[in-house]
């Protein structure tokens, strides 16, 4: 929407609405609350000179934005009928039932609120949580955030003076409660109207230098997302690009903490979109295999979302031109979330209201304390000096040592403290120093502490500390520790118990953990996956050996495991006959294996197959091992240069930043990523990747290269 749009019509409204509400019922009451609203605020003009109507209007459609359901929409119209023309609560309630009626009692409650503008952080953190405190109903607060960035957005008819308050109060309260629910495409306007009245000279200057940057700038973005384009294509990646365009805020923030005007006006910016988050890791290999990443500048924000949910790749190239690219890599519904936040719940009609709210409490968990609250405070002014001594009392602002401040209970420990900085940190703490001093793990934090935590790589949390910790995000964080500990012991000893069982019965791995064999196990036994099955083995559930009996009248020869696997139609057909010189024998035609995916440097050896000429495998692929007769020597044709197709199996013990630091590998080693395969279990991470590679020299040093990262337990090469 544009923003210097004069007038929203009731028409214009009803067709938005229309494009995702479809009820004849709920488009009524809609209608309603226009028709009532009007009638009431008939003879009142906003300060603009308008009729009073057109600010409900453009506060209902720039919620329709954001798909509001049409309670919202009746709310946002009927938002400031109590306050300006009298209408009582019960007379809403009549006309449009109590939950409409309670979104507009919510939105006249905060607007009545008056708060004065502090400079202190923690006075200013407790009016953010009192107005999110006494909204029981989540809605209120995304009306309340639509109903300043209108009045923002006519910010100009007031006095200087207004114009300013007005925009700090703005910065400093709603902000970053937009921030906190994840919607950013209101917070950005709200920060760029903020910026505009607080700071004018600042606001217009950088204005005038990004457009006269635009032509440059835009013609670069444009040849760069012609060879995106191209490039993402020919691997067959389903996307979309766009420019993209930033904030003026932004670059505000960037020029304060001191960078030069050109760094930040040079730098062109793209987002590309695509279907799945696996293809997100992909599309970054692929971009970093043509263009060179500037190290340290990935981020990886699709494994470690930001705290109010954003999710995203982001890298800076040397792209196009010779220019830097600074490009943000998502799919569709990590980009709804990133412009919309918890609101971008409401584009899933199915999920509906229950999710949204959901959502939206999850997010504000935080001030959930001060939600029970408002049950017994009926007076505003009682109930909002109580909240705010309530918090004072309660809350404890401490110090990172680089001056964060981190925010807790009163009652908090250094446990506590560690654990809310990151969980990594809280697995890891040996001791804390405080103000300077070396103080014990239960040691209660006071408000102003400077605390640094002293960890080590090899420590891991300790029982006591459930003991010891205050807030139940960290005791959750700890027994979380150990239930993944407790069933890791039992996974790995299951898995070894059923191996030695399976060695000592001379069954096969390869035929016996097939696909069909372990999905009847998994019914039979009616568990979700094979990790189960192991932790149920390890935990002396089950025997190894009731769980070989189940497949005991199932087993097939080996000659027509083989015969299977290479006449079925998944087996990837690829001629590769060039490469691959079969002794004595010319003109056939030569497969690689599916099985093992042989590449050159490998030692391989062929297998005539019935009809569908030679087959080449590993020299250690189990599916081959017991049949000399239909094998023919085989040899890897030096003077063929070209990629070769290969899975491998890599096992992490977690899922933060792997897949970025596997891509960052590939990059720096000519190694094409072509899928990425989650494969879900409950307690492993576990990803079947297919790369290009030349050889296997090349292979094994990107396989020692990824071991010897932390958070890597294996890498394997996959035979199927
Ligand atoms: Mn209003």
């Amino acid at each position: 929407m544009r923003k210097d749009k004069p007038n929203i019509s009731f028409e214009e409204l009803y067709d938005k609405v229309s494009t995702y509400i479809f009820n004849e019922e709920d488009k009524n009451v809609i209608k309603h609350a226009y028709e009532f609203a009007k009638e009431k605020h008939a003879f009142q003009k906003r300060h603009t000179g308008e009729d009073y109507i057109t600010h409900p209007l453009n506060v209902a459609y720039i919620l329709s934005d954001i798909n509001a359901d049409y309670q919202t929409i009746s709310a946002a119209l009927l938002h400031d009928t109590m306050k300006e023309c009298d209408v009582t609560k019960k007379e809403l309630e009549e006309e449009f039932g109590l939950e409409i009626a309670n979104l507009v009692d919510g939105v006249t409650k905060i607007n009545k609120l008056n708060f004065s503008s502090s400079d202190n952080e923690a006075m200013l953190a407790n009016q953010r949580k009192i107005i999110v405190g006494i909204t029981e109903d989540v809605r209120v607060i995304t009306i309340k955030l639509a109903d300043r960035l209108h009045n923002m957005r006519t910010l100009w008819i007031l006095s200087e003076k207004k114009q300013k308050e007005n925009a700090i109060e703005t910065l400093e309260i709603l902000v970053p409660i937009a921030h906190r629910l994840g919607m950013n495409k209101i917070k950005s306007e709200l920060e760029d109207l903020s910026l505009r009245y607080s700071k004018p000279d600042v606001y217009f200057s950088i204005v005038e230098k990004l457009n006269q940057t635009k032509v440059e700038r835009n013609s670069n973005v444009e040849l760069m997302k012609d060879a995106l384009i191209k490039l993402l294509n020919s691997h067959g990646i389903k996307h979309k690009i766009k420019g993209r365009a930033k904030s003026i805020y932004s670059i505000y923030k960037k020029l304060d903490t001191g960078r030069r005007f050109s760094d930040i006006y040079d730098l062109n910016a793209l987002r590309i979109f695509v279907d799945t988050e696996a293809c997100c890791y992909q599309t970054l290999g692929i971009i970093h295999s043509k263009y060179r990443p500037i190290p340290k500048r990935f981020k990886d924000y699709i494994a470690m979302p930001k705290e109010n949910g954003y999710q995203s790749l982001h890298t800076t190239v040397f792209g196009e031109n010779g220019q830097l690219y600074e490009i943000q890599i998502r799919t569709y519904e990590m980009d709804d979330l990133a412009e919309h936040g918890v609101a971008s719940h409401w584009a899933y009609k199915e999920k509906g209201k229950a999710v949204l709210q959901s959502a939206m409490e999850e997010k504000l968990q935080f001030f959930r304390s001060i939600m029970e609250l408002s049950n017994e405070e009926s007076n505003d002014e009682i109930f909002v000096n109580s909240v705010k001594e309530e918090i004072l009392k309660k809350i404890i602002y401490v110090f990172t040592p680089k001056g964060d401040i981190i925010e807790l209970p009163l009652g908090s420990t250094p446990i506590d403290f560690a654990y809310k900085v990151h969980t990594k940190v809280g697995d890891s703490t040996v001791g804390a120093i405080i103000n300077g001093n070396i103080e014990p793990l239960d040691y209660k934090l006071q408000d102003n502490d400077i605390i640094k935590i002293n960890t080590s790589k090899t420590a891991t949390p300790s029982r006591e500390w459930l003991n010891m910790a205050y807030t139940s995000q960290a005791k959750n964080k700890i027994k979380a520790y150990f239930n993944r500990i407790d069933k890791e012991e039992n996974l790995k000893k299951g898995e070894e118990l059923l191996l030695k069982a399976l060695k000592r019965k001379k069954i096969s791995n390869v035929e016996f953990f097939k696909e069909e064999n372990i999905s009847k196990i998994l019914n039979e036994l009616n568990i979700g996956d094979i990790n189960e099955l192991y932790i149920g083995i390890g935990s002396n559930k089950y025997s190894p050996l009731s769980v070989i009996n189940i497949l005991q009248n199932q087993e097939l020869t080996k000659e027509e495991i083989i015969l299977s696997k290479v006449n079925s139609n998944d087996h990837v057909d690829i001629n590769i006959k060039d490469d691959i010189i079969v002794e004595g024998i010319d003109q056939i035609k030569v497969n690689i294996a599916a099985c093992c995916k042989p590449i050159k440097g490998d030692n391989i050896v062929g297998y005539i197959t019935k009809g569908n000429g030679i087959s080449v495998h590993r020299n250690n692929c189990p599916n081959i091992s017991d049949i000399e007769e239909r094998l023919i020597d085989v040899k890897w044709n030096d003077n063929v240069d070209k990629k070769y197709l290969t899975n491998i199996l890599v096992r992490a013990n977690n899922n933060k930043n792997v897949l970025m630091d596997i891509v960052a590998k590939t990059s720096t080693q000519d190694i094409t990523v072509q899928s990425i395969n989650t494969i879900n279990t409950t307690e492993d991470f576990l990803f079947d990747i297919s790369i290009l590679v030349q050889n296997k020299e090349k292979l094994d040093k990107f396989i020692r290269d990824l071991e010897i990262l932390d958070s890597i337990i294996k890498v394997e090469r996959i035979i199927k």
